[in-house]
């Protein structure tokens, strides 16, 4: 955001009434201006306020929504570099259909895009897009249709009008992106009536400068830039190039999401793998992929889940119980703390051992165990209060807490505050997790 608070801050009331829910004008403007409030918040700003504060604090790269169930943000970056604050939207991931692909192909990558899904920190990942590309073999509606009903977001790459249209009466609700091979006339009327976003491509970033330019002048707001090239390097290039000229010169025409698709620059798909992952570190708004296959996807999520994650705070796991394997009324419940990392290698080992048991994951903002316990937030008190509010014992007829090792000297205090529990001291070590469990008794 270019704005400083002072600057945010002359030209709110100052009258510091605390209806935004901060104390002053000024923390207001603070906050805003590290974007984490929103003008709105302040129901007395004069409307000459609003539109200087919006230009000007309108992150450099547009923002475009697209989709209804799977609703996804696209661009709205506002720096260069993730340590320099965060990045924001995570790159959309999809498959791309060509309409000559046989049938049973199309069926295979509907299924796949639909059914893979993976569970971690608490989030769901899957793809989202589904791009689907008109060959000229007269399926391409119908295609669109059978895409439309998964639910996902849809990349229309059609020169042909009538099958445009007909796309976008079967799929508006969801927003589908609309990718001529050029922008005509027809195009412009079409995106403007139903508001959609138009896909912008060029060899450079000279020539998608001036077709966005044209663009906009034609009023079309919603762009999303396509660099075009077979060349790995070159996309590459532009692709920096063009997010150097959004952020560090304000070149507002290139301040636009972007589309990539590895699916045109291989046949191979572990390349393309590759292909996309660079593009998710940077700084692709969209992949499309030639096909959606568990060991290329996984990977690709798991690194758009690391990339798009604010570096300013600690991933953290949601406070409260996780059975591990089938526990019963018999099994051991182990104690850690919701900082992602330190949850999942918890339990991981938990599973490595083959024993079925109870994780209570305790919320301290995200710290490991010894920092928490250092801080005070993971002491015998906070981590009876935990077994109290999960109110575990009642799935339990034996009641066995096994505590990290690391924190042997809260074990005594915890005796004290859960009498009716035996208290383990676990290994200080995850790892050592099944070993531990193979020698002791409960
Ligand atoms: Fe100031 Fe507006 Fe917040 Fe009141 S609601 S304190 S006027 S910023």
């Amino acid at each position: 955001m270019a704005l400083k608070p002072l600057d945010i801050f002359k030209l709110l009331p100052k009258t510091n009434c605390k209806e935004c829910g901060y104390p002053t004008c000024l923390a207001f403007a603070m906050q805003i201006a590290i974007g984490k409030a929103e003008l709105a918040q302040c129901p007395y700003v004069s409307e000459e306020a609003k539109k200087q504060l919006a230009s000007e604090s309108a992150p450099p790269i547009k923002t475009i929504t697209v989709g209804k169930n799977e609703k996804i943000n696209l661009g709205g970056e506002t720096v260069l570099y993730r340590h320099e604050k965060t990045f924001y939207n995570p790159t959309g991931i999809g498959v791309l259909i060509r309409e000559d692909m046989k049938d049973e192909e199309i069926e295979t990558e509907i299924k796949n895009i639909t059914e893979l899904k993976y569970e971690r920190v608490g989030v769901v990942l899957k793809s989202e897009f589904i791009g689907i590309m008109d060959s000229g073999k007269g399926k391409f509606v119908e295609i669109v249709e059978k895409c439309f009903q998964t639910g996902k977001n849809l990349v229309l790459i059609s020169d042909n009008l009538e099958n445009i249209k007909k796309s976008i009466e079967i799929s508006k609700e969801v927003k589908p992106i609309v990718f001529p091979s050029d922008i005509s006339d027809e195009i412009v009327k079409i995106v403007k009536e139903f508001n959609l976003p138009v896909v912008v491509k060029g060899e450079n970033i000279e020539e998608i400068s001036q077709k966005v330019q044209k663009l906009e002048s034609s009023g079309v707001s919603e762009i999303i830039l396509y660099p075009e090239n077979k060349k790995i390097s070159e996309i590459f290039k532009n692709l920096i190039l063009i997010r150097r000229a959004a952020i560090l010169k304000k070149k507002r025409e290139l301040g636009y999401p972007v589309l990539t698709i590895p699916a045109f620059m291989t046949d191979n798909y572990l390349k393309e793998g590759i292909y996309a992952s660079i593009f998710i570190a940077k700084y692709g708004s969209i992949v499309l992929l030639s096909k959606i296959r568990g060991e290329v996807l996984f990977p690709l999520l798991i690194e758009r889940l690391n990339i798009f994650t604010d570096p300013q705070r600690p991933m953290t796991t949601p406070e409260g119980i996780y059975e591990i394997g089938k526990p019963d009324d018999k099994s051991p419940v182990f104690v850690t703390t919701n900082f992602s990392l330190t949850y999942f290698i918890v339990s991981g080992e938990i599973e490595n051992s083959k024993m079925s048991g109870y994780l209570l994951a305790q919320d301290t903002e995200g710290l490991s165990v010894l920092t928490a316990w250092a801080a005070d937030k993971f002491n015998a008190e906070t981590i009876a209060n935990l077994v109290k509010k999960t109110k575990i014992e009642e799935r339990l007829s034996k009641k066995v807490l096994i505590i990290p090792g690391v924190v042997a000297q809260i074990y005594g205090e915890l005796e004290e505050e859960l009498p009716e529990w035996k208290i383990l001291l676990g290994p200080r070590e995850a790892a050592h997790i099944p070993a531990f469990l193979k020698n002791v008794e409960f």
